[in-house]
């Protein structure tokens, strides 16, 4: 039987140093940034005891920002502000499309890219956007700071590779090596917001001046315990002309990279089907 909500000791730090002093000095304290995952299980009881870090003071790590590399977002930037910036909505549609994909208003002005990362559910909406645009992850503790790559960052469903006391600081993306021919971010749930996807779609796409595929990159959620870059599809692409055959070919290779399952929001069959047709509809242009 699930419990109340009790007691919660909070520790809020003002700064990153500090935070990051408090993560080391209270080992399996929870980080709190927008509190839409932690508030929940919170009212479901199951935080009771618990020491949770209120990130929310840590104004370092709210900034979204253009560098000469490309764009830094700070782990507590909310998807309303990746939503709006004007920056990133030039430079990185995807991500964008994808924060305004995440609930809807009210969670997106709460929830942050930080806290959906670091909460590894195989359904976050704006991971095939990270893992297209080959993210990298930024995290520091006491023992110094390292950078992950997205692709690194997941062990499992709800179990990422980030060590005991790591706290996730900034997210940083590359400018892409030029402007993609075509670009997509599809999510497709039960209803238009507040669902959880039964799959979620990120591609770009560069095309040679003969029309050869230069570069393929697609990613899709919800479809296996993590989300999955479609390796072999991206292969076989690679340096050929995107005729019917060619793009059924490239979607029947996509059941290589994902392993969709039945669960209450879909079936496997209905997952792959339409992930199939969304990779087609992009291919095909
Ligand atoms: C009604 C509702 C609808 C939702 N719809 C969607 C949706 O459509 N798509 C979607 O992807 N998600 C959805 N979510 C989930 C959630 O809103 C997002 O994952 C959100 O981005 C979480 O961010 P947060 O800042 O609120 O995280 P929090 O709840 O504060 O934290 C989430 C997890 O991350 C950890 N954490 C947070 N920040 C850090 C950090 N800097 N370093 C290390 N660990 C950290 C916390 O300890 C916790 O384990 C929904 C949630 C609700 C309640």
């Amino acid at each position: 039987m699930r419990g109340s909500p009790g007691s919660m000791t909070v520790l809020r730090p003002r700064s990153a140093a500090e935070a990051v002093i408090l993560c080391a000095k209270h080992p399996g304290c929870l980080p709190l940034a927008g509190g839409t995952d932690l508030m929940v299980l919170w009212n479901m009881g199951e935080l009771n005891g618990r020491r949770i870090l209120d990130l929310s003071g840590v104004a370092e790590w709210r900034a979204v920002r253009k560098t000469a590399a490309g764009l830094r977002v700070g782990a507590l930037a909310t998807h309303a502000e990746l939503r709006d910036d004007a920056f990133v909505r030039r430079e990185f549609p995807l991500l964008v499309q994808a924060a305004a994909a995440v609930g809807a208003a009210q969670i997106q002005n709460r929830g942050t890219l930080g806290g959906n990362i670091a909460n590894a559910s195989p359904a976050g909406d704006t991971f095939p956007a990270l893992a297209v645009y080959e993210a990298q992850i930024r995290v520091v503790s006491a023992k110094g700071e390292r950078v992950i790559p997205f692709s690194e960052f997941f062990a499992g469903v709800k179990k990422t590779n980030l060590a005991p006391g790591e706290l996730v600081s900034e997210i940083e993306f590359p400018f892409p090596p030029s402007r993609p021919r075509r670009q997509l971010f599809r999510k497709v749930g039960t209803r238009a917001a507040m669902a959880i996807s039964k799959t979620v779609a990120a591609g770009l796409l560069w095309l040679g001046p003969d029309h050869r595929v230069r570069e393929l990159r697609f990613a899709l959620g919800s479809m296996a315990p993590t989300v999955r870059r479609l390796r072999a599809v991206e292969e076989f692409a690679r340096g050929k002309r995107l005729t019917t055959e060619v793009t059924a070919q490239a979607c029947n290779l996509m059941s290589q990279d994902v392993c969709p399952i039945d669960d209450v929001r879909s079936t496997a069959e209905y997952r792959l089907r339409v992930s199939q047709n969304i990779l087609a509809a992009f291919l095909l242009g």
